[in-house]
């Protein structure tokens, strides 16, 4: 590598002898003048070393040194004054100004050459870490470690800062920093040096035009020839603050946008969610705006825009009720586009009144789901606010989001609107079917129990056999009643089970025994076989379970011409399962899935030759599942049938009779008082017929306050309650007994209900006004006389 040195000089003969000695190692460039000197060592490339004469005219070789370290660009190029003064003064002077020698005229050739080379060796020292500092991607600080001056500064802490870095040397460190940090700041960078290995925390430095930059800076410190030197990397951050900056304002909105779905997933009240949406608006922190907003929703039919939320609860917000297209909510609904305005103008119509009005601007954003207009959000913010994207784009997202939930919330009220809608014809129904019931129930007591009566009596069998058609029918008929009544149970929910210990081989057995003549009269043989490891006593609902029994031995026997019926069972700890096979008709493949639903049969000829309804497999589907179990079936067509079954039994714990147990008590019962009350006459005579030849002392009341009398005026063993009187009802009558019986202080005297009413609310209320028993109409005599037995306390009963 080859240097140049440019010599300026205006004598022609100094200048031809020093070119002579340096040409032979270096290139050489010649300015006769200060100023054509200057312009050389400005331009490109630039000398690396410069032999400077003193004496010149116009600008001497001080002043020329002088403009050479004041310019950043020259000010590294070493110079070297070239004199035949030999003076002290002037080598001092020319050395303060920045030269690092002084050469004396004539000059002794190796001495100088010698010389130049070590200047030129400093110079390419110096350069390297000069290109170290100017190549540095941080800003490179080196400071007097006494000062806290700046000694050296590179172009990239200039650069950051927007100035040059000559202007930065000489100035105090800390004035880099914002005035109210420097002491705080002092005192971290103190410690730092002090060895403290904890990193500083992100600073910021003010630049030029006093902006805040933010900066990462690491300092350290060491001396050099006894003096103290601190040096500080500076890494201007600001990216990386603002990629922070970005993410956490995006954090914050999503995270208000996820408060306002979550309170979605609440139960809340329309009202509750909306504050719940606007005060997650207003949590966001970067959002600057007012604390004030609203939330207005369309009104459809009138179309107009109606305050329906405003935050917080007190905040003044000037208009109610909004027309589509007026003022700003309004034409941000019309136009279904954001609307901004800084402050009150002309388009802002519905502002009351102007004097308490301060200024304010708007983000009116409308609320729109699918196509479909829901209302408007509406922030305030302070007059002069500037639009924001970002604000705008966060406020699109909540009222997109609203959108969403409110039309959610309102396909949730529709569907319970429809469901209220849907319980309430059930329930309709339902009352419908409970009276209708109860209405066909009554007379059917008359016409079933006369006919009983009249079966007691001496007929001829012509006679006979028209009464037992009448009986059959009726029975048939009650059958159905009851059937559609259980159906329309279980639809309302009505249906409950009881819980009681039962003995489940006996119950099996009475109910093969209740249909035994019915399949013997087929020529089929009946078979029970009750698994010996099966629990006797099981607690569980003994009648239903009864009733689900005889419908699948029932329709056994039906659909069955020859070839035998048999009921197995078997259990374990918890579930029983039951198993009724017949060698019958069968059911088609296709067909099996279909009969458990209610009406369905397998196909329409089956009503015409075997009668029913198609009801009672889809009521046990319905009860089995109530008892926590299954139930399916097997079948092959032309050879028969299996429907298996199971349900939860678990044992018994204590062993006490079941209802069936007292079959039979009646006749043992001692002769007891008894007041009927019934406001229907037949059902009166009924009474009279049933129990003519029982020895009981009947006395017959056909209103509730006429029996009310006869219980002040005497004592009852028990007492027959018809419900549904004119008048004091049932219900009413039971209470004001039970209320004599407590203010006289009288053993209360067993109830029994005779009701049609078999809904559950109608039982539970009977029992809650004290009634003992219910019995449902239409009863059979057995029936009346076994409900008496047990509703009398033992003490009635007669030793046997
Ligand atoms: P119903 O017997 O009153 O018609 P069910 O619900 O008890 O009503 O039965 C529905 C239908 O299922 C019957 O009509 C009949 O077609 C078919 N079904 C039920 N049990 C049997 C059986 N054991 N054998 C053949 N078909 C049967």
């Amino acid at each position: 590598m080859t240097y140049t040195i440019l010599i300026i000089d205006d004598d022609a003969t100094s200048v031809r002898s020093l070119a002579e000695i340096l040409s032979q190692s270096y290139k050489v460039q010649v300015a006769t003048s200060g100023e054509k000197g200057l312009t050389i060592a400005r331009g490109t490339p630039k000398p690396d070393l410069i032999l400077l004469d003193v004496m010149m005219p116009g600008m001497d070789g001080y002043e020329v040194c002088g403009q050479l370290k004041k310019d950043e660009a020259t000010r590294h190029i070493p110079v070297i004054f070239v004199t035949a003064r030999d003076d002290t003064e002037a080598e001092t002077k020319g050395i303060s100004l920045g030269a690092v020698d002084f050469l004396s005229k004539p000059l002794k050739s190796q001495v100088a050459l010698a010389r130049i080379r070590n200047h030129l060796a400093i110079k390419r020292a110096q350069d390297r870490v000069r290109l170290l500092m100017l190549s540095a991607n941080d800003g490179i600080l080196l400071i007097d470690g006494d000062t806290w001056r700046i000694l050296e500064a590179n172009p990239m802490i200039g650069a950051m800062l927007g100035v040059e870095p000559v202007q930065l040397v000489g100035q105090k460190w800390l004035d880099l920093f914002p005035q109210e940090e420097q002491t705080l700041y002092q005192r971290m960078i103190t410690s730092q040096l002090a060895s403290d290995r904890t990193p500083l925390p992100d600073l910021q430095m003010v630049t030029k035009d006093g902006r805040l930059l933010p900066v990462d800076m690491s300092v350290s410190q060491t001396s050099l020839a006894e003096e103290r030197l601190i040096h500080a990397i500076v890494r201007d951050i600001s990216e990386r603050k603002q990629s922070e900056e970005k993410n956490a304002r995006v954090q914050a909105a999503r995270s208000a946008v996820g408060q306002l779905l979550q309170a979605a997933l609440e139960p809340t009240t329309l009202d509750e969610f909306l504050e719940e949406a606007l005060a997650a608006v207003h949590s966001v922190w970067w959002l600057s705006l007012q604390q004030r907003s609203a939330i207005f929703l369309l009104n459809e039919e009138s179309q107009e825009l109606v305050l329906v939320k405003r935050y917080p609860e007190d905040a003044i917000i000037l208009c109610q009720r909004v027309p589509m297209g007026v003022c700003l909510c309004g034409q941000a609904a019309a136009r279904r586009k954001t609307i901004y305005k800084e402050r009150i103008d002309k388009d802002h119509v519905m502002i009351g009144d102007l004097a308490q009005t301060h200024d304010h601007g708007h983000y009116c954003v409308p609320i729109i789901f699918r196509d479909h207009l829901l209302g408007v959000l509406n922030i305030y913010t302070d007059a002069g606010h500037p639009y924001s994207h970002e604000e705008e784009g966060f406020l699109v997202t909540v009222a997109n989001t609203l959108a969403m939930v409110l039309d959610r919330r309102e396909l949730n009220d529709k569907l319970v609107r429809a469901k209220d809608a849907a319980d309430a014809a059930n329930q309709a129904k339902s009352n419908f079917l409970a009276a209708m019931s109860h209405d066909i129930r009554a007379p059917m007591n008359s016409i079933i129990g006369m006919g009983e009566m009249l079966l007691d009596a001496p007929l001829d069998n012509e006679y006979r056999s028209y009464v037992e058609t009448i009986n059959r029918a009726g029975t048939c008929l009650l059958a159905l009643i009851n059937d559609i009544l259980d159906l329309s149970k279980i639809e309302a929910e009505q249906l409950s089970l009881e819980q009681i210990d039962f003995d489940l081989p006996e119950l099996i057995t009475n109910t093969a025994d209740i249909l035994r003549f019915q399949a013997v009269s087929k020529g089929l043989r009946l078979v029970t076989q009750v698994d010996s490891a099966t629990t006797q006593w099981v607690c569980g609902d003994p009648n239903r379970l009864q009733q689900i029994l005889l419908n699948l031995l029932g329709n056994a026997i039906k659909f069955t011409s020859q070839g035998e019926i048999t009921l197995t069972v078997e259990g374990d700890k918890e579930m029983v399962r039951f198993a009724v096979a017949d060698t019958g008709i069968g059911i088609p493949q296709d067909r099996l899935h279909a009969i458990f639903n209610p009406f369905e049969q397998v196909d329409n000829s089956t009503t015409r030759r075997f009668g029913g309804t198609g009801l009672g497999l889809s009521i046990c589907a319905h009860l089995v599942r109530l008892m926590g179990g299954s139930i399916e079936v097997k079948s092959i067509l032309g050879q028969g049938s299996v429907f298996h079954f199971a349900v939860v039994l678990p044992p018994a714990d204590k062993r006490h009779p079941i209802v069936s147990k007292t079959d039979g008590v009646s006749e043992n019962l001692a002769s007891l008082t008894i007041l009927a009350v019934d406001d229907a006459e037949d059902n009166r005579l009924l009474l009279r017929a049933f129990l003519k030849d029982s020895g009981h002392d009947l006395h017959l009341m056909d209103n509730g306050q006429a029996a009310i009398d006869m219980v002040m005026q005497r004592k009852f063993d028990l007492i027959l309650m018809d419900i549904e009187m004119p008048g004091l009802d049932g219900f009413q009558t039971i209470e004001r007994i039970r209320l004599i019986e407590k203010m006289e202080n009288r053993t209360p005297v067993p109830i029994i209900a005779t009701t049609a009413h078999t809904m559950k609310e109608q039982t539970e209320r009977l029992f809650q006004v004290g009634c003992t028993l219910h019995l449902a109409k239409p009863f059979k005599k057995k029936m009346l006389l076994d409900s008496i037995a047990r509703a009398v306390p033992v003490y009635k009963k007669t030793e046997t």
